[in-house]
């Protein structure tokens, strides 16, 4: 039986004029795209192996390769773009579920580029953040509703466990496994010296991470993968990982091939064996179990973490969360359906879960609505590009964000969406050896404090223009927002008035 060949999605123009033959293009790519034909003693590009990492491009010492969008394509048509018939082509080749990584491509609604953020005029005078105090810490966790204090004025009431974070944004899980070693410690060290959080995921910690517990989210997921009780107690708060924007309903799966060395023992998981988190956890079915799990790692480490459940942006989040905050949950992270992700099926990552924006305003109206707003904080996930998307999910309810794919662009991702085959050629989705050398450690520790650092000047002057000088003020605060070119039930979930209005 002949297999249908697919057009290449990419082509390399090498230009001769200019390739000096150096060989840096073939030692640059894993994927085996360049090769040295020692009769022409000329490099030749086999395309279909192309991803677009744009590696021999940013290395080509004389600038003589490029990438472009392949322009031979198959027939397509609107209804049957060049997409989906390749892949009908390749299911039709191998009968497998497709694989991809990173968010959901599809041109839906970005609602963050359809809200647009107040400013001071006349009234209520903008601050400038150069010159007055502005407060961009938060504290995420259960706050109580009062406080009560002996006749000496010492508190007497049992306050929660908080997480202190110097800005409204924390690095999202990616496990180790997933990403590299020398991404981990990036983040790691990055989210130190700022004063905020990285996680886990869901691959364990490994023993040289440990020392930045206190910038720590350990997570627990449905596979219970390096859990133990040193790792429960070496975070500053433990996440169970009820879903994942990018695969809602499904589990995680990292391919054997990833399950190496350090990732092995980490995971505490035989090397070579894929790690495979089924789609629940087999002990919760009910928000009474879930609550059993809540106050089982609370009990595990002496009520002195704060607990977060993440769960995906879907139909009826607002009443799932609703049911979340009665667990006992200390905060609620809701990722939406653009969230990026090593591996997810294609199906699922494309046409699964709901935007965060319209999940995470419809749950901070239904916890105010039912009174339990103040037991829990929200976290909102799932492709925050910049400091404007952070300041309009913290006015449409968030206490903070979570960020991932904006961290990896930041330490080199070039976008190629290819995390599932391994072999990354930027050193983050990888765990060759050859291949995590190129990320070195300390330079993505200062590309990723240099972001988070230009975010909190935006958010600042953002804030400041809004006459706020508080990320708590902000916080809920629809106000501030207005919508453009929504419907009124677009607008309605958003709970946000049309700009002019
Ligand atoms: S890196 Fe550039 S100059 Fe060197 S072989 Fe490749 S295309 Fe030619
Ligand atoms: S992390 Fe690496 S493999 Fe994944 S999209 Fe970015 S550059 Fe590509």
């Amino acid at each position: 039986m002949s297999i249908e060949f697919i057009n290449p999605e990419f082509e390399v123009v090498r230009d001769m004029t200019r390739c000096t033959n150096c060989g840096l293009c073939e030692k640059q790519c894993a994927n085996g795209v360049h090769k040295f034909n020692s009769v022409t003693k000329k490099l030749e590009s086999d395309e279909t192996k192309c991803v677009n990492c744009q590696r021999c491009v940013a290395f080509c010492p004389t600038r003589a390769i490029k990438i472009v969008k392949n322009p031979c394509r198959i027939s397509d048509n609107s209804n049957w773009p060049n997409d989906t018939v390749n892949e009908i082509i390749k299911q039709a080749n191998s009968s497998g579920v497709l694989l991809s990584s990173m968010g959901n491509p599809k041109p839906n609604p970005v609602y963050w580029d359809k809200i647009l953020i107040n400013a001071s005029q006349v009234t209520n005078p903008s601050i400038d953040p150069l010159r007055e105090p502005m407060e961009t810490r938060v504290f995420l966790g259960s706050k109580s509703s009062s406080i009560k204090y002996d006749e000496n004025g010492n508190i007497i009431t049992k306050l929660n466990p908080l997480l202190e974070l110097s800005m409204p944004v924390m690095f999202s899980a990616m496990s180790y496994g997933s990403i590299s070693y020398n991404a981990h410690a990036a983040l790691a060290m990055a989210a130190t010296d700022i004063g905020t959080m990285y996680n886990t995921g869901e691959g364990g910690l490994h023993e040289d991470f440990y020392k930045y517990g206190s910038n720590t989210i350990v997570q627990v997921a449905s596979g219970r993968f390096g859990v133990h009780e040193a790792y429960l107690n070496a975070g500053a708060a433990i996440e169970i990982k009820m879903g994942q924007g990018a695969k809602p309903g499904i589990g995680g799966h990292l391919p054997g091939a990833k399950i190496v060395g350090d990732v092995s023992r980490t995971r505490m998981i035989p090397e070579g064996y894929d790690a495979i988190s089924p789609a629940p956890h087999h002990d919760i079915y009910s928000i009474e179990d879930l609550r059993q799990l809540v106050y089982s790692l609370k009990e595990a480490t002496d009520y002195k973490k704060p607990i977060i459940v993440k769960v995906a942006a879907v139909h009826n989040i607002a009443a799932i969360a609703s049911g979340i905050a009665r667990s006992g949950a200390d905060i609620i992270a809701i990722d939406g359906y653009r969230g990026g992700t090593g591996a997810a099926p294609t199906r699922i990552r494309d046409n699964v879960g709901i935007p965060v924006e319209l999940a995470l305003a419809a749950v901070d109206q239904r916890l105010r609505e039912e009174g339990i707003r103040n037991t829990v904080s929200l976290v909102a996930g799932g492709s925050i590009r910049n400091a404007s998307d952070v300041v309009k999910a913290v006015a449409l309810g968030a206490d903070a964000c979570y960020i991932a794919t904006s961290a990896l662009i930041a330490m080199g991702c070039h976008l190629c969406r290819s995390c599932q085959t391994g072999k990354c050629n930027w050193g983050i989705a990888t765990q060759r050896p050859e291949l995590t050398s190129r990320l070195d450690p300390q330079i993505g520790h200062t590309r990723l404090m240099n972001l988070l650092l230009s975010w909190n000047s935006e958010i600042k002057e953002m804030m400041g223009g809004m006459g706020i000088n508080s990320i708590e003020a902000l916080c809920g605060n629809r106000l501030m927002l207005r919508g453009i070119g929504l419907t009124e039930k677009e607008l309605q979930i958003l709970g946000i008035s049309h700009a002019g209005e």
